[in-house]
């Protein structure tokens, strides 16, 4: 059984409607209501703001309650909003926490407890964790939070079985970047990927479906870049 936040749109709605067909059962966690739309895929729904540790916890709770167990956890949820840092804001700092680490942190702990024949955890972080971006510092250290969580899990949850991973994307084509970073998503496309173009919300899928899968059982603890190249190049 799988956990998807921010289920509902973009990379993971991809991500839930491939381990569903996959043959998961899955939970969409999402702040915004996309109930209809996760029956829709086969999909079950939980409204759930993923930076209130109660609601993860009791997210969790839930999962297990209807389901029996708890496999699978995609920390997929996710805000963006640039900013120089030179007009960075204590509040907006704030909300990247709560999501990104407070969220992620409490997300880990909350499912990895559940997670009693051992699971597979994947974190979602982004490439502005490992390369300086004018105007996303305040997200992009969030970001590298979620690195070094990654890593830490995969240290504390090794012993149980369980593994921990973390992808990172380039730019992919859904509402958040094209709606809070579209001169990133041109240039980008044009300039910066050794492909040529930003990547589909299914390219992302497919590489979260392989670190849950026994495929990746000897992985744990990375982080994959999928971003057409971007960092490599
Ligand atoms: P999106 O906006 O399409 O989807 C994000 C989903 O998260 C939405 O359904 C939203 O309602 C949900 N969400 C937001 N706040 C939430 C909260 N507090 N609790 C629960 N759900 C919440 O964005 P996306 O591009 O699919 O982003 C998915 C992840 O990928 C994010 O973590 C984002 O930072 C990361 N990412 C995206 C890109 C990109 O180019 N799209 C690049 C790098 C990293």
């Amino acid at each position: 059984m799988a956990i998807v936040t921010g289920g509902g749109s973009g990379i993971g709605s991809a991500i839930a409607q491939r381990l569903q067909r996959a043959g998961a059962r899955v939970v969409i966690a999402d702040i915004h209501d996309h109930e209809a739309q996760a029956a829709s895929w086969g999909c079950e729904f939980r409204r759930t703001d993923c930076a209130q540790p109660d609601e993860v916890t009791a997210l969790c709770e839930a999962a297990v309650e209807r389901f029996g167990k708890l496999d699978i956890l995609v920390n997929n949820a996710g805000i963006a909003q640039g900013a120089l840092l030179a007009n960075s804001e204590p509040a907006r700092s704030e909300r990247f926490w709560r999501l990104h680490i407070l969220g992620v942190q409490t997300g880990i702990r909350e499912a990895a407890k559940r997670m009693t024949r051992g699971g597979a955890i994947v974190n979602i972080s982004s490439i502005t964790a490992v390369r300086g971006f004018v105007q996303w510092g305040e997200y992009a250290a969030t970001k590298a939070g979620i690195i070094s969580l990654t890593q830490t899990a995969a240290v504390e949850y090794g012993p149980a079985g369980i593994r921990v991973n973390c992808v990172a994307p380039g730019i992919i084509d859904t509402p958040l970047a094209m709606n809070e970073a579209p001169d990133m998503v041109a240039r980008n496309a044009n300039v910066f990927t050794l492909l040529g173009r930003i990547g589909r919300p299914e390219e992302l899928a497919a590489v979260v479906h392989f670190m849950v899968s026994d495929d990746a059982s000897y992985v744990t603890g990375q982080t994959l870049l999928v971003d057409g190249g971007w960092s490599a190049g």
